[in-house]
């Protein structure tokens, strides 16, 4: 019979931001967004930029983090994910992301050929993904 539930942690180089029992999980790989349930087959993945979302066993809540860079690690009652940065959506701050949406467009727009543009795409994706998650979370 498959398990109901598996170990999960979230930490980041200098946080751990989740650790506890869930039912289903989520997370940005570099080939797409993989589905995690009980009993999963072990791997590892690299992470990208977007959104780790899990269901929390014993409330049942769906939770939402940004996450950028990272492995996720896969066993069949235990993940880890160590990411680069990684943010809970209601601890996003929506103005400073809006403001680095604001910056990235400014310097893609500018067109100067000095700029490392996909530096400031990535800048750019960081900050639409934040946005998305800071807006849909419940504050
Ligand atoms: P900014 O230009 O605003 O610094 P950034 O995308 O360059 O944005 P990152 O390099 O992704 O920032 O992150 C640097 C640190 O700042 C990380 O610890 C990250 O968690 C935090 N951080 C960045 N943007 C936000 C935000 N909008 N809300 C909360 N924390 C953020």
């Amino acid at each position: 019979m498959l398990p109901e539930k598996f170990f999960l942690e979230i930490v980041t180089p200098s946080q751990l931001l989740y650790s506890g029992n869930v039912t289903e999980a989520t997370v940005p790989g570099l080939a797409g967004y993989m589905g995690i349930l009980p009993g999963h087959a072990p791997l590892i993945s690299e992470l990208t930029i977007g959104e780790i979302s899990f269901v929390e066993q014993a409330s049942r809540r769906k939770h939402h983090m940004f996450c950028a860079w990272g492995f996720c690690e896969v066993l069949p009652e235990q993940v880890s994910v160590l990411a680069q940065i990684a943010e809970r959506a209601e601890d996003i701050d929506l103005s400073r992301a809006e403001s680095a949406k604001a910056r990235a467009e400014q310097r893609l727009n500018a067109k100067d050929p000095d700029t490392d543009f996909k530096r400031v795409q990535l800048a750019l994706a960081r900050a639409l993904h934040r946005i998305q998650l800071a807006k849909k979370s419940n504050r």
